[in-house]
């Protein structure tokens, strides 16, 4: 179950009450059903799309039963979430890609952008990669600290400067030392100061283009990340942030102990971009690896 068990239950309690009494999906379980699903955080643009799929295969099959809906919907929702192509989408196992592979990770503070990178380094390193840390928050203390920690405790080498420094040099300095040391992995933190859009997308565009500089095709994924917690906020976030600047991929934190994972449906389905990760705790085992058929499958059973 993944550690998703409040999502789960809110879930599907709201489907079964949906349902409740019906044997025959009509029109009035399809009303419910939008309800519950927008209840469920699964946003409005992606549960009108849902249930209009529904309705279409009830209408080509005739008698649907209240007892075929869960699978049907199952079968639904899946097919709306975005499909993953890249060779390295569900492991951490690196193989056959170009090396380093350059992962820049993007969010606001307080997503749990540090602890997602922290045990990123630790999933990683333990699949036999080499993983070197780049802090390009130089705007917080704190941030440079909290990995310098996890860099610690994970035993990889960490690239800083001091304060204030210049975030693009940093990442500079990282991806260079990240081929300087023959390392299979560069991992860096940004500063996500969303509350000013264009400095943000200036800042991640100028990080991009000296990550140009080393390695030709620039970063391999721009991974941001995002707090399930926040529900429908985090849908917003997600919008705006790829409005700033391009994100590749997906992390989504914090969806132990909460009931709105739903949301997680509504952010892959409307940026169509692919979730790599889930986060349902504070270890690092905790980093979980999204497979969308596995995440449905856990809404429902
Ligand atoms: P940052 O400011 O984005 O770098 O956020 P941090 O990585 O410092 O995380 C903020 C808080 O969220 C910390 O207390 C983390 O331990 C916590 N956190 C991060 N990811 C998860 C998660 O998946 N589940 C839970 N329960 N807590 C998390």
């Amino acid at each position: 179950d993944q550690g998703l068990e409040k999502t789960k239950d809110n879930f599907l309690s709201k489907i079964t009450k949906a349902v409740a009494g019906k044997t025959t999906v009509d029109d009035e379980v399809l009303d419910n059903l939008e309800d519950a699903l927008i209840t469920a955080d699964v946003g409005v643009d992606t549960t009108l799309e849902i249930v209009d799929r529904v309705q279409k295969r009830v209408a080509k099959d005739k008698y649907v039963t209240t007892s075929d809906l869960n699978r049907l919907l199952q079968e639904e929702i899946e097919e709306i979430l975005p499909d993953v192509t890249e060779a390295n989408f569900g492991t951490f196992d690196l193989g056959a890609v170009k090396k380093p592979y350059v992962l820049l990770v993007v969010g606001v503070n307080g997503v749990g952008k540090t602890t997602t990178i922290g045990k990123l380094a630790a999933r990683y390193k333990a699949a036999g990669n080499k993983v070197v840390l780049g802090a390009a928050d130089t705007f917080r203390a704190a941030a440079v600290d909290q990995l310098t920690i996890w860099s610690e405790r994970v035993g990889v080498p960490i690239v800083k400067q001091p304060m204030g420094s210049d975030p693009a040099s940093v990442a500079f300095d990282t991806v260079q030392s990240a081929v300087a040391k023959n390392a299979d992995i560069a991992i860096i933190d940004t500063a996500g100061r969303l509350h000013n859009k264009v400095h943000l997308m200036d800042e991640l565009n100028k990080i991009k283009r000296v990550i140009e500089k080393v390695v030709p095709d620039g970063p391999s994924d721009v991974l941001l990340v995002l707090d399930g917690s926040t529900g429908q906020n985090a849908l917003e976030q997600a919008k705006q942030f790829t409005e700033a600047t391009d994100v590749s991929s997906l992390a989504i934190t914090k969806l132990d102990g909460t009931a709105k994972g739903g949301v997680v449906l509504a952010i892959a389905h409307q940026l169509n971009i692919p979730v790599r990760y889930i986060g349902v705790g504070e270890r690092v085992e905790d980093l979980m690896i999204f497979n969308k058929h596995e995440f449905v499958d856990s809404l429902f059973s």
